[in-house]
Protein backbone atom coordinates (compact mmCIF):
# COMPACT_ATOMS: atom_id res chain seq x y z
CA UNK A 1 0.00 0.00 0.00
CA UNK A 2 1.40 3.52 -1.23
CA UNK A 3 0.94 5.76 1.33
CA UNK A 4 -0.10 8.40 -0.98
CA UNK A 5 -2.80 6.43 -2.28
CA UNK A 6 -4.03 6.00 1.36
CA UNK A 7 -3.57 9.88 1.93
CA UNK A 8 -5.73 10.46 -1.04
CA UNK A 9 -8.12 8.06 0.09
CA UNK A 10 -8.61 9.33 3.59
CA UNK A 11 -8.64 12.93 2.40
CA UNK A 12 -11.54 12.39 0.03
CA UNK A 13 -13.24 10.34 2.76
CA UNK A 14 -12.86 13.49 5.25
CA UNK A 15 -14.56 15.84 2.27
CA UNK A 16 -17.53 13.65 2.57
CA UNK A 17 -17.75 13.78 6.04
CA UNK A 18 -16.07 10.17 6.60
CA UNK A 19 -13.18 11.31 9.31
CA UNK A 20 -10.53 8.02 9.44
CA UNK A 21 -8.14 8.20 12.43
CA UNK A 22 -5.75 7.24 10.12
CA UNK A 23 -4.76 5.08 6.95
CA UNK A 24 -4.90 1.67 8.55
CA UNK A 25 -8.31 1.88 8.93
CA UNK A 26 -9.11 3.04 5.62
CA UNK A 27 -7.22 -0.47 4.27
CA UNK A 28 -9.22 -2.38 6.77
CA UNK A 29 -12.48 -1.18 5.66
CA UNK A 30 -11.87 -2.39 2.39
CA UNK A 31 -11.54 -6.09 3.77
CA UNK A 32 -15.24 -5.78 5.81
CA UNK A 33 -17.91 -8.57 5.09
CA UNK A 34 -20.51 -7.88 7.87
CA UNK A 35 -21.72 -4.09 9.84
CA UNK A 36 -23.83 -4.19 13.10
CA UNK A 37 -25.70 -1.24 13.85
CA UNK A 38 -26.66 -0.09 16.81
CA UNK A 39 -30.49 0.67 17.18
CA UNK A 40 -30.91 3.74 18.97
CA UNK A 41 -29.73 6.80 18.03
CA UNK A 42 -27.55 4.92 15.25
CA UNK A 43 -30.92 3.45 13.11
CA UNK A 44 -33.25 5.59 14.84
CA UNK A 45 -32.86 9.16 15.58
CA UNK A 46 -32.76 8.63 18.85
CA UNK A 47 -35.42 11.31 19.69
CA UNK A 48 -38.29 9.33 21.53
CA UNK A 49 -41.75 10.41 22.66
CA UNK A 50 -44.07 9.34 24.39
CA UNK A 51 -46.92 8.14 22.67
CA UNK A 52 -48.96 5.97 25.11
CA UNK A 53 -49.72 5.76 28.95
CA UNK A 54 -52.01 4.36 31.02
CA UNK A 55 -51.47 4.84 34.47
CA UNK A 56 -52.34 7.94 36.39
CA UNK A 57 -51.90 11.32 37.66
CA UNK A 58 -49.62 9.85 40.64
CA UNK A 59 -47.63 6.91 38.47
CA UNK A 60 -46.62 9.62 36.52
CA UNK A 61 -45.82 11.70 38.65
CA UNK A 62 -43.19 9.21 40.25
CA UNK A 63 -42.60 8.20 37.24
CA UNK A 64 -41.21 11.17 35.81
CA UNK A 65 -39.64 12.41 39.30
CA UNK A 66 -37.82 8.91 38.85
CA UNK A 67 -36.95 9.48 35.42
CA UNK A 68 -34.92 12.38 35.95
CA UNK A 69 -31.94 10.96 37.31
CA UNK A 70 -31.38 8.69 34.34
CA UNK A 71 -28.95 9.65 31.50
CA UNK A 72 -31.35 7.41 29.10
CA UNK A 73 -32.80 8.79 26.22
CA UNK A 74 -35.93 6.92 27.21
CA UNK A 75 -35.83 9.30 30.57
CA UNK A 76 -35.65 12.30 28.60
CA UNK A 77 -38.86 11.18 26.65
CA UNK A 78 -40.81 11.12 29.89
CA UNK A 79 -39.73 13.91 31.62
CA UNK A 80 -40.54 15.64 28.84
CA UNK A 81 -43.72 14.23 28.78
CA UNK A 82 -44.40 14.64 32.53
CA UNK A 83 -43.39 17.99 31.57
CA UNK A 84 -46.18 18.64 28.83
CA UNK A 85 -48.57 17.54 31.13
CA UNK A 86 -47.88 20.03 34.11
CA UNK A 87 -46.56 16.97 36.46
CA UNK A 88 -44.86 18.49 39.48
CA UNK A 89 -41.81 16.45 40.05
CA UNK A 90 -40.95 15.46 43.62
CA UNK A 91 -37.47 15.01 45.35
CA UNK A 92 -36.24 11.57 44.98
CA UNK A 93 -34.45 10.17 47.47
CA UNK A 94 -32.45 7.33 46.11
CA UNK A 95 -31.79 6.01 42.46
CA UNK A 96 -30.76 2.91 41.08
CA UNK A 97 -29.93 2.37 37.10
CA UNK A 98 -30.33 -1.16 36.38
CA UNK A 99 -28.64 -1.55 33.54
CA UNK A 100 -30.36 -2.90 30.03
CA UNK A 101 -33.42 -3.37 32.70
CA UNK A 102 -34.83 -0.41 34.22
CA UNK A 103 -34.83 1.98 37.20
CA UNK A 104 -35.58 1.75 40.50
CA UNK A 105 -36.04 5.01 42.87
CA UNK A 106 -37.63 5.54 46.05
CA UNK A 107 -39.31 9.10 46.61
CA UNK A 108 -42.38 10.38 49.15
CA UNK A 109 -41.96 7.22 50.93
CA UNK A 110 -42.49 4.55 48.02
CA UNK A 111 -40.81 2.81 46.14
CA UNK A 112 -40.99 2.94 41.74
CA UNK A 113 -39.94 0.19 39.92
CA UNK A 114 -39.93 1.13 35.87
CA UNK A 115 -38.39 -1.28 32.98
CA UNK A 116 -38.75 -4.03 31.12
CA UNK A 117 -40.69 -7.55 31.87
CA UNK A 118 -37.71 -9.06 33.04
CA UNK A 119 -37.63 -5.87 36.03
CA UNK A 120 -40.71 -7.04 36.76
CA UNK A 121 -40.24 -10.44 36.99
CA UNK A 122 -36.93 -9.87 39.15
CA UNK A 123 -38.84 -8.63 41.83
CA UNK A 124 -41.98 -10.46 41.51
CA UNK A 125 -44.62 -8.01 40.19
CA UNK A 126 -47.85 -9.24 39.38
CA UNK A 127 -48.75 -7.90 35.85
CA UNK A 128 -52.26 -8.24 35.39
CA UNK A 129 -53.50 -8.46 31.95
CA UNK A 130 -50.94 -6.31 30.60
CA UNK A 131 -48.92 -8.39 28.21
CA UNK A 132 -51.47 -7.85 25.60
CA UNK A 133 -51.05 -4.56 25.63
CA UNK A 134 -47.48 -4.82 25.63
CA UNK A 135 -47.16 -6.67 22.65
CA UNK A 136 -49.36 -4.32 20.44
CA UNK A 137 -46.63 -1.47 21.24
CA UNK A 138 -43.89 -3.58 20.80
CA UNK A 139 -45.08 -4.93 17.55
CA UNK A 140 -45.85 -1.18 16.52
CA UNK A 141 -42.02 -0.28 17.20
CA UNK A 142 -42.39 0.94 20.51
CA UNK A 143 -40.56 0.49 23.47
CA UNK A 144 -43.17 0.13 26.08
CA UNK A 145 -41.83 0.10 29.75
CA UNK A 146 -44.26 -1.59 33.02
CA UNK A 147 -44.23 0.58 36.03
CA UNK A 148 -44.66 -0.86 39.58
CA UNK A 149 -45.06 1.21 42.61
CA UNK A 150 -44.36 -0.54 46.20
CA UNK A 151 -44.88 -3.59 44.94
CA UNK A 152 -47.90 -3.29 42.64
CA UNK A 153 -48.49 -2.98 38.99
CA UNK A 154 -49.55 0.50 38.10
CA UNK A 155 -49.39 0.85 34.06
CA UNK A 156 -47.42 1.02 31.26
CA UNK A 157 -45.05 3.88 29.53
CA UNK A 158 -44.57 3.39 25.45
CA UNK A 159 -41.91 5.25 24.02
CA UNK A 160 -41.32 5.54 19.80
CA UNK A 161 -38.25 6.84 18.18
CA UNK A 162 -38.34 7.19 14.27
CA UNK A 163 -35.89 5.88 12.41
CA UNK A 164 -33.52 8.00 10.57
CA UNK A 165 -34.90 8.68 6.67
CA UNK A 166 -31.87 7.61 4.72
CA UNK A 167 -31.39 4.61 6.78
CA UNK A 168 -33.33 2.49 4.39
CA UNK A 169 -31.10 3.36 1.39
CA UNK A 170 -28.04 3.00 2.86
CA UNK A 171 -29.10 -0.57 4.32
CA UNK A 172 -29.63 -1.16 0.82
CA UNK A 173 -26.57 -0.19 -0.54
CA UNK A 174 -24.52 -2.14 1.99
CA UNK A 175 -26.29 -5.39 1.07
CA UNK A 176 -25.46 -4.32 -2.79
CA UNK A 177 -22.07 -4.14 -1.86
CA UNK A 178 -21.79 -7.61 -0.43
CA UNK A 179 -21.92 -6.73 3.41
CA UNK A 180 -24.50 -8.58 5.85
CA UNK A 181 -25.98 -6.07 8.42
CA UNK A 182 -27.38 -6.91 11.62
CA UNK A 183 -28.87 -5.01 14.60
CA UNK A 184 -27.85 -5.15 17.81
CA UNK A 185 -29.78 -3.44 20.90
CA UNK A 186 -30.87 -3.75 24.29
CA UNK A 187 -34.36 -3.34 23.42
CA UNK A 188 -36.94 -6.41 23.58
CA UNK A 189 -37.01 -8.64 19.91
CA UNK A 190 -40.28 -7.54 19.22
CA UNK A 191 -39.46 -3.68 18.91
CA UNK A 192 -36.34 -4.38 17.69
CA UNK A 193 -37.81 -7.01 14.88
CA UNK A 194 -40.13 -4.03 13.81
CA UNK A 195 -37.51 -1.07 13.69
CA UNK A 196 -35.28 -3.75 11.32
CA UNK A 197 -38.60 -4.13 9.11
CA UNK A 198 -38.88 -0.47 8.52
CA UNK A 199 -35.04 -0.38 7.18
CA UNK A 200 -34.83 -3.76 5.69
CA UNK A 201 -32.45 -5.38 8.35
CA UNK A 202 -33.18 -9.19 8.70
CA UNK A 203 -30.70 -10.41 11.65
CA UNK A 204 -31.72 -9.02 14.46
CA UNK A 205 -29.59 -9.68 18.45
CA UNK A 206 -31.79 -8.14 20.79
CA UNK A 207 -32.18 -7.78 25.02
CA UNK A 208 -28.11 -7.58 24.47
CA UNK A 209 -27.17 -6.66 27.95
CA UNK A 210 -24.05 -3.63 27.16
CA UNK A 211 -21.76 -4.96 28.79
CA UNK A 212 -22.52 -8.23 26.58
CA UNK A 213 -22.13 -5.86 23.19
CA UNK A 214 -18.30 -6.31 22.15
CA UNK A 215 -19.44 -10.16 23.01
CA UNK A 216 -21.58 -10.49 20.13
CA UNK A 217 -19.29 -8.91 18.13
CA UNK A 218 -16.35 -11.53 18.98
CA UNK A 219 -18.90 -13.92 17.96
CA UNK A 220 -19.25 -13.03 14.65
CA UNK A 221 -15.59 -12.88 14.34
CA UNK A 222 -15.46 -16.15 15.22
CA UNK A 223 -17.18 -17.15 11.98
CA UNK A 224 -14.19 -15.84 10.48
CA UNK A 225 -15.65 -12.33 9.36
CA UNK A 226 -14.26 -9.12 9.18
CA UNK A 227 -16.51 -7.03 11.15
CA UNK A 228 -17.52 -3.03 11.59
CA UNK A 229 -19.79 -2.05 15.00
CA UNK A 230 -21.83 1.17 14.46
CA UNK A 231 -22.63 3.00 17.94
CA UNK A 232 -23.53 6.53 19.48
CA UNK A 233 -23.55 5.57 23.14
CA UNK A 234 -21.43 4.82 25.73
CA UNK A 235 -22.75 1.31 26.32
CA UNK A 236 -21.63 0.57 22.60
CA UNK A 237 -17.71 1.74 23.09
CA UNK A 238 -16.26 -1.82 24.23
CA UNK A 239 -17.96 -2.83 20.92
CA UNK A 240 -16.32 -0.35 19.08
CA UNK A 241 -13.36 -1.23 20.04
CA UNK A 242 -13.73 -4.96 19.77
CA UNK A 243 -14.36 -4.00 16.25
CA UNK A 244 -12.57 -4.60 12.97
CA UNK A 245 -13.60 -1.10 12.51
CA UNK A 246 -15.63 1.01 15.24
CA UNK A 247 -17.33 3.48 13.74
CA UNK A 248 -19.27 6.22 15.77
CA UNK A 249 -21.71 8.32 14.88
CA UNK A 250 -21.03 12.15 14.94
CA UNK A 251 -23.80 13.13 17.01
CA UNK A 252 -23.17 10.87 19.78
CA UNK A 253 -21.77 10.61 22.95
CA UNK A 254 -17.98 11.85 23.47
CA UNK A 255 -16.96 7.85 24.97
CA UNK A 256 -18.43 6.49 21.46
CA UNK A 257 -16.03 8.68 18.92
CA UNK A 258 -13.05 7.95 20.98
CA UNK A 259 -13.31 4.72 20.75
CA UNK A 260 -13.68 4.37 17.36
CA UNK A 261 -11.46 4.37 14.36
CA UNK A 262 -14.11 6.64 11.89
CA UNK A 263 -16.62 8.93 12.87
CA UNK A 264 -19.00 9.51 10.58
CA UNK A 265 -20.53 13.45 10.44
CA UNK A 266 -23.89 14.20 11.44
CA UNK A 267 -24.76 10.41 11.90
CA UNK A 268 -25.32 10.07 8.02
CA UNK A 269 -25.57 6.46 8.08
CA UNK A 270 -24.81 7.01 4.04
CA UNK A 271 -21.61 7.71 4.51
CA UNK A 272 -20.95 4.11 5.67
CA UNK A 273 -21.20 2.46 1.99
CA UNK A 274 -19.39 5.56 0.68
CA UNK A 275 -16.40 4.55 3.30
CA UNK A 276 -16.71 1.11 1.93
CA UNK A 277 -16.39 2.54 -2.09
CA UNK A 278 -13.95 4.72 -0.90
CA UNK A 279 -11.89 2.13 0.35
CA UNK A 280 -12.32 -0.33 -2.44
CA UNK A 281 -11.56 2.45 -4.86
CA UNK A 282 -8.20 3.15 -2.94
CA UNK A 283 -6.96 -0.38 -2.47
CA UNK A 284 -7.53 -0.58 -6.23
CA UNK A 285 -5.29 2.16 -6.87
CA UNK A 286 -2.83 0.60 -4.83
CA UNK A 287 -3.09 -2.74 -6.47
P1 LIG B 1 -30.59 0.30 24.02
O1 LIG B 1 -29.68 -0.64 23.30
O2 LIG B 1 -31.87 0.50 23.25
O3 LIG B 1 -29.93 1.59 24.40
P2 LIG B 1 -30.60 -0.41 26.90
O4 LIG B 1 -29.72 -1.60 27.14
O5 LIG B 1 -30.08 0.91 27.32
O6 LIG B 1 -31.07 -0.46 25.37
O7 LIG B 1 -31.99 -0.66 27.63
C1 LIG B 1 -32.71 -1.86 27.48
C2 LIG B 1 -34.08 -1.78 28.10
O8 LIG B 1 -33.99 -1.48 29.51
C3 LIG B 1 -34.94 -0.67 27.53
O9 LIG B 1 -35.57 -1.05 26.34
C4 LIG B 1 -35.93 -0.45 28.69
O10 LIG B 1 -36.93 -1.43 28.66
C5 LIG B 1 -35.07 -0.66 29.93
N1 LIG B 1 -34.55 0.63 30.41
C6 LIG B 1 -33.29 1.11 30.29
N2 LIG B 1 -33.17 2.33 30.87
C7 LIG B 1 -34.39 2.65 31.35
C8 LIG B 1 -34.93 3.78 32.05
N3 LIG B 1 -34.22 4.86 32.37
N4 LIG B 1 -36.24 3.74 32.39
C9 LIG B 1 -36.99 2.66 32.08
N5 LIG B 1 -36.55 1.58 31.42
C10 LIG B 1 -35.28 1.57 31.06
MG1 LIG C 1 -27.56 3.85 20.82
Amino acid sequence: ATPTSIMVGTGKAAENGILFKGGGHLERTHQLEAIILDKTGTITKGKPEVTDFTGDKEALQLLASAEKGSEHPLAGAIVAYATENEIDFVDVDEFNAIPGHGIEAKMSGKQILVGNRKLMVDHQIEMEDSEEKLVDYETNGKTAMLIAIDGKYRGIVAVADTIKETAPEAIKQLKELGIEVIMLTGDNERTAQAIAKQVGIDQVIAQVLPEEKADKVKEIQGQGKKVAMVGDGVNDAPALVTADIGIAIGTGTEVAIEAADVTILGGELLLIPKAIRISHATIRNIR
